[in-house]
C-alpha cells in the first residue's frame, strides 16, 4: 500500500495495524494467546516480543489501529475504561496536584477521583465545562489536568474541544478528552488540540456489548513512552481474546455510527412530538445549549439521547415498559437500550455535585430497524 497517501477514517479502522500474518496470510491478526515468547539467544527477541504483559501481538494491533484512527502516534490498550484512566492519572499526577474534572462526569470516573485519588492526594473541583469562565477560575497553579467529557453522560452537556486545550496550555496543563460517547469516528480530540484521548472501548469502540477494554492515545511520543512504561509497570492490560474482539468490532465502527445517529435523529423527532416528554437532551437540537460547539467540532450528534419525564415514577415506568429496548446499564452496542441513571448507572452519584435528575431517561439507540424502535417506545410512553 502506498504509505504516503493519508488513508481515510473507514480505511484506516479496517486496515492499521492488521497487515496479513506474515507466517500464514491470515487476513485478520490472530489472538495470540500466548504469555511468553522463544529467545534465539538471550536477548534474542523474534518480533520484539518477550512477555504478554509488556506486549502482545494482537494487543499491538490493537493498539496501532487505535492511535491511527484517533489521529495519535501512540496507543495503549486497557482492561477497561477506569484502568486506562487510572493509569493515566497515576503517570501525569502526584499527590499535591489537581485537575478539572465536568461536573457531570461519567460517574465511575467521579469515584476514581473522589474515592481512589483524592484520598492519594490529588485535588480535584468539579466545573460545568460548557462554562469557559468557570473552567478559568477553577483552573490553579498545581493543576495537571482538565478532563473533558464530550457529550457527556448521561445529561449530553457539550464542551469545546479547542477552547479548553487553549486554557490548559496557558496554565501549563494537559487536556484530556473523554472520547467515549463520541467515538473517533464523530469527534478527533488530538486535530481539535486535545493532549490524550481516553476511551471505554467497551462501548462505541467494541460495539457488540460483549468486551470490557479501556484506551489511550497521545500525540506526544516522549508522553506516549512514558504511558508505555506505565502500562507495563501497572500491568492492567488488554488480554489477546479481548483485544481481539476489540478490533473486530473497529471495522464497523464507522457505518455502526452512520445507523446510531440517524436512529437517534428519528427516536429525538419522535419525542419531541410526544405529549409526556416534558424535555430531550440532544445536542443535535437547536435549543441545545451547546449545539453549535457540536455542530462545530462532531460529524453528527451522536446514538445517546437523554430526555426528561413529568416525575420520577413516569420515569420508572417508561423504563420498564420497553420491550426493544433492554433494560440495562452501558451503552454503544448494536442493540437500543434504555436505562433510569439516577437509580442505576449515576445511583453512586446521589447526594454529590454529580447528582442527576430523578425523572431522566437515558436512551442507547441502537441499530435495529428503526420502525421497531420507534414503535416500541410509543408504546412505552403510553
Ligand atoms: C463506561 C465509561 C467509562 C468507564 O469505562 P469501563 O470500560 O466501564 O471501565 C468511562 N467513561 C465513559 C464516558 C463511559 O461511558
Amino acid at each position: 500500500m502506498d504509505k504516503d497517501v493519508q488513508q481515510g477514517f473507514e480505511t484506516l479502522a479496517i486496515h492499521a495495524g492488521q497487515e496479513p500474518d506474515p507466517t500464514t496470510g491470515a487476513v485478520v491478526p490472530p489472538i495470540y494467546q500466548v504469555s511468553t515468547y522463544k529467545q534465539d539467544g538471550i536477548g534474542g527477541l523474534r518480533g520484539g516480543y518477550e512477555y504478554s504483559r509488556s506486549a502482545n501481538p494482537t494487543r499491538t494491533a490493537l493498539e496501532t489501529c487505535l492511535a491511527e484512527i484517533e489521529g495519535g502516534t501512540r496507543g495503549l490498550a486497557f482492561a477497561s475504561g477506569l484502568a486506562a484512566e487510572d493509569a493515566l492519572l497515576r503517570t501525569l499526577c502526584k499527590p499535591g496536584d489537581h485537575v478539572v474534572i465536568p461536573n457531570d462526569a461519567y460517574g465511575g470516573t467521579y469515584r476514581l477521583f473522589a474515592k481512589v485519588a483524592e484520598p492519594w492526594g490529588v485535588a480535584f473541583d468539579p466545573v460545568p465545562l460548557g462554562d469557559v469562565a468557570a473552567v478559568r477560575a477553577a483552573v490553579r497553579p498545581e493543576t495537571r489536568l482538565i478532563w473533558v467529557e464530550t457529550p457527556t453522560n448521561p445529561l449530553l452537556g457539550i464542551a469545546d474541544i479547542a477552547t479548553l486545550a487553549a486554557i490548559a496550555h496557558d496554565a501549563g496543563a494537559l487536556l484530556v478528552v473523554d472520547n467515549t460517547f463520541a467515538s473517533p469516528y464523530l469527534q478527533q480530540p488530538l486535530a481539535l488540540g486535545a493532549d490524550i484521548v481516553v476511551h471505554s472501548t467497551t462501548k462505541y469502540i467494541g460495539g457488540h456489548s460483549d468486551v470490557v477494554g479501556g484506551a489511550l492515545v497521545v500525540k506526544d511520543a516522549e508522553l506516549g513512552e512514558r504511558l508505555t512504561f506505565h502500562q507495563n509497570a501497572m500491568g492492567a492490560v488488554a488480554g489477546p481474546f479481548d483485544a481481539w474482539l476489540t478490533l473486530r468490532g473497529i471495522k464497523t465502527l464507522a457505518v455502526r455510527m452512520d445507523r446510531h445517529c440517524t436512529n437517534a435523529e428519528a427516536v429525538v423527532e419522535m419525542l419531541t412530538r410526544h405529549p409526556a416528554v416534558r424535555q430531550i437532551l440532544y445536542p443535535g437540537l437547536p435549543d441545545h445549549p451547546g449545539h453549535e460547539v457540536a455542530a462545530k467540532q462532531m460529524k453528527a450528534f451522536g446514538g445517546m439521547v437523554s430526555f426528561r419525564m413529568a416525575s420520577e415514577e413516569e420515569a420508572v415506568r417508561v423504563c420498564e415498559r420497553t420491550e426493544l429496548f433492554t433494560l440495562g446499564e452501558s451503552l454503544g452496542g448494536v442493540e437500543s437500550l434504555i436505562e433510569h441513571p439516577g437509580r442505576m448507572t449515576h445511583a453512586s452519584a446521589a447526594g454529590s455535585p454529580l447528582e442527576v435528575p430523578a425523572d431522566l431517561v437515558r436512551l442507547s439507540v441502537g441499530i435495529e430497524d428503526v420502525d421497531d424502535l420507534l414503535r416500541d417506545l410509543t408504546r412505552a410512553l403510553g
